[in-house]
C-alpha cells in the first residue's frame, strides 16, 4: 500500500489541496515523506452525503453481512501488520512489541463484535403480544428492539494508534450497530491512519458495502472535525482525547439545531488507595507496582494513576522513599508528540508552583525537549492542601503522580469526596481494611465506572462486562463505555413497532425468531 497524503471520500482519493504538511517522528523531530493535504469542507460534505445514502442501505445489512466487514478488516490489518508497525513506530516512538500488541487487540475488537451481533442478544429485542379481547381496552401488540443512529464521526486517539484510531474500538462498534463512520485521525500518526484507512476502504469494497459507509478526513480538528461535528446528517460523535478538546465537541454537539450525542471520553486521573494493612504486609510490592503503572508508555494512557492516597504511618514513608527512587532512576521516555510532551513539561511546572505541593523526585535529571522526551515526576501534599487546590485535579498527561498523605481514614473519606468523575479508582487492602472501609467503597463506586481491587488500573481488557467510562468530566456520558462491547450501545437507539403484521417486522422481531436470537417475550428472557 504506497501512502499519498489524502484523505479517503467514499471509494476515491481527494485531490491535493494547499501545501502538504508532514508527519513527524517525536523521537527524532525529523519529518517522515509523504506530506500531508488536509480536507476541505467540501470534502467534508462529500464524505457526510455519502454516508447518509449508504446508512439507507448498510443501516438495514444483516448481522452477519455486517459481521463479515468487521472480520475482514481484522485479517487485512493482519496481513498488513509488518508495514503498519514500522509507521506507527516512527510515528509515535511506541516499540514494535508495544504496536504487536495493538494490533492483536485491534483484530481482536473487531471479531469480538462480529460475535456479538451475530449473537444477537445486545439488541434487547422485546416482545409483548397484543390482546384483542382485553377490557376495557384492547392491548396492542407492541415490540421493541435497538436500531443505528446514522453516520458516526469519530476522532482517533493519539495515544491507541491502532486499537483507538481509525479501526479501532469506536470505529469498530459503530460498524457492528450499522451506522457508517467517517473518521478525524489524529495528527501524531498520520500514515498510520492512511493504512489503515485503505484497508477499511478495500475490507468494504470487497465486502459488497454501499459507498460512504467508510471515510478519513486529514485536517484540524477545530476546522475539519468541527465541520463534521456540525455538518445535520452526523448523528453521534466518538472521540478520545483531552478534556478541552471533548468539551469543545460536546457543546458543538449540543448547539445544533439537531442535538446529537457527543461521546467524549476524556481525562482522568485515577485515585488509588493504599489502606494501612496492605502497606504494612506489602508496601515493598506496591511501590514496585505503582512505579510500572504510572511509567507504562510513558505515561501516556488515560487509565495512568495519577492520584495515590495514603494514611501517613512509617509504612507509607518507606513506600513513598522506594517509589521516588524507582521513578528517580527511570530513564527519561520520548511521548508521542511534541504538544503532548509540552503539555507534560507545562503540568510539572504548575504543580511545582502550587503552595503546599512538594516536588520529591529530583527536578535536575535532564530530558530532551528536541526530542519529546519526559521525565518521571512524583509530588507530593496533604489532604487538606488537595481539596483547597481545585487545579490538582488537573490531568498530568505523562509519568506523574501525586501522593496525598492523609492525617486519618476520615481524612482519606473527605479527600475522595472532593474528587470529580473518574475512570477508576483502585483499592489495595486487607480484608481487614475493605471491612473497615465500606464507606469509601461505597462513595467511590458514585465516582467512577471501574474499581480496581488489589492491582493497578493501567491495562483495559476488551470484554462484555468492562466499563471504560465514568461521570463527567472523565466522559460525557457516565452512562456509556468505549471499551467493551457495551461500546455498541452509543450507536443505537429503541425503536417500537406497534401492531405491525409479521412481514413488515425486521427479522429479529419476528414471530419465528428466524435469526434464534435471545429475546424477552411477554416478560420471560428465552430463544422462543
Ligand atoms: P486532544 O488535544 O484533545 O486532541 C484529540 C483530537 O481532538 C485531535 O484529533 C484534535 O484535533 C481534536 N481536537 C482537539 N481540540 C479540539 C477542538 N477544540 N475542536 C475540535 N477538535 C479538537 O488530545 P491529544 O492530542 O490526545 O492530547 C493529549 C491530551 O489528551 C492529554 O493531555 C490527555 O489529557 C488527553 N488524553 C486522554 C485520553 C483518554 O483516554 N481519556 C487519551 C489520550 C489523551 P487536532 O489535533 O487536529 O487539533
Amino acid at each position: 500500500m504506497k501512502l499519498e497524503g489524502l484523505s479517503i471520500v467514499g471509494n476515491t482519493r481527494t485531490k491535493p489541496a494547499g501545501k502538504p504538511l508532514p508527519a513527524v517522528n517525536p523521537a527524532s523531530g525529523a519529518p517522515l515523506e509523504p506530506g500531508y493535504y488536509w480536507a476541505t469542507h467540501q470534502d467534508v460534505a462529500s464524505a457526510a452525503q455519502l454516508a447518509h445514502k449508504a446508512f439507507a442501505e448498510y443501516g438495514q445489512w444483516n448481522p452477519t453481512r455486517r459481521a463479515a466487514l468487521l472480520r475482514r478488516t481484522a485479517e487485512l490489518i493482519e496481513a498488513n501488520a509488518a508495514a503498519i508497525i514500522e509507521r506507527a513506530n516512527l510515528e509515535t516512538a511506541l516499540p514494535p512489541g508495544r504496536l504487536q500488541s495493538e494490533i492483536a487487540r485491534t483484530c481482536g475488537q473487531l471479531r469480538l463484535f462480529a460475535s456479538l451481533i451475530e449473537e444477537g442478544w445486545w439488541l434487547d429485542a422485546r416482545i409483548d403480544h397484543g390482546d384483542p379481547a382485553r377490557k376495557p381496552l384492547p392491548k396492542p401488540d407492541v415490540r421493541s428492539m435497538l436500531a443505528p443512529l446514522g453516520p458516526v464521526a469519530v476522532f482517533s486517539s493519539s495515544n491507541f494508534p491502532l486499537a483507538f484510531s481509525v479501526a479501532g474500538g469506536d470505529t469498530a462498534s459503530a460498524l457492528a450497530a450499522g451506522c457508517p463512520v467517517i473518521v478525524k485521525p489524529h495528527q501524531g500518526h498520520l500514515g498510520t491512519s492512511e493504512l489503515v484507512g485503505l484497508i477499511v476502504q478495500q475490507a468494504a469494497r470487497e465486502c459488497g458495502a454501499p459507498e460512504g459507509v467508510f471515510s478519513l478526513l486529514f485536517g484540524p480538528g477545530r476546522d475539519i472535525g468541527m465541520a463534521l461535528v456540525k455538518h445535520p446528517l452526523i448523528k453521534a460523535v466518538g472521540f478520545t482525547g483531552s478534556r478541552a478538546g471533548g468539551r469543545a465537541l460536546m457543546d458543538a454537539g449540543a448547539a445544533r439545531p439537531e442535538p446529537i450525542p457527543v461521546y467524549a471520553e476524556m481525562g482522568s486521573i485515577n485515585p488509588v488507595f493504599l489502606l494501612p494493612g496492605a502497606l504494612a504486609q506489602s508496601g515493598d510490592t506496591l511501590a514496585t507496582g505503582l512505579h510500572a503503572s504510572v511509567t507504562l508508555g510513558v505515561g501516556q494512557f488515560c487509565t495512568n494513576p495519577g492520584l495515590v492516597f495514603v494514611e501517613q504511618t512509617p509504612a507509607s514513608q518507606t513506600f513513598v522513599q522506594k517509589v521516588q527512587s524507582l521513578l528517580a532512576a527511570t530513564p527519561p521516555g520520548a511521548m508521542l508528540t511534541s504538544d503532548i510532551s509540552a503539555a507534560y513539561r507545562a503540568g510539572v511546572e504548575k504543580f511545582s508552583n502550587v503552595p503546599g505541593v512538594e516536588r520529591i523526585t529530583p527536578a535536575a535529571a535532564e530530558s530532551h525537549p528536541g526530542k519529546n522526551e519526559a521525565i518521571a515526576t512524583m509530588f507530593a501534599t496533604d489532604a487538606k492542601t488537595f481539596l483547597a487546590q481545585r487545579s490538582l485535579m488537573d490531568e498530568i498527561f505523562g509519568p506523574s503522580t501525586l501522593v496525598i498523605r492523609c492525617a486519618s481514614r476520615e481524612d482519606m473519606l473527605s479527600a475522595a469526596a472532593g474528587l470529580e468523575g473518574q475512570l477508576t479508582a483502585t483499592i489495595h487492602g486487607t480484608p481487614e481494611d475493605f471491612a473497615v472501609n465500606a464507606d469509601l467503597l461505597a462513595l467511590l463506586r458514585t465516582k467512577v465506572g471501574r474499581l480496581v481491587c488489589n492491582g493497578f488500573p493501567t491495562g483495559v481488557e476488551v470484554c462484555h462486562a468492562m466499563v471504560h467510562g465514568g461521570p463527567y468530566p472523565a466522559t460525557a456520558d457516565g452512562g456509556s463505555t468505549s471499551v467493551g462491547t457495551r461500546a455498541i450501545e452509543r450507536f443505537v437507539r429503541p425503536v417500537c413497532y406497534q401492531n405491525f403484521p409479521d412481514t413488515a417486522l425486521p427479522d429479529e422481531l419476528r414471530e419465528s425468531n428466524p435469526l434464534g436470537i435471545w429475546r424477552l417475550v411477554d416478560g420471560v428472557p428465552g430463544r422462543k
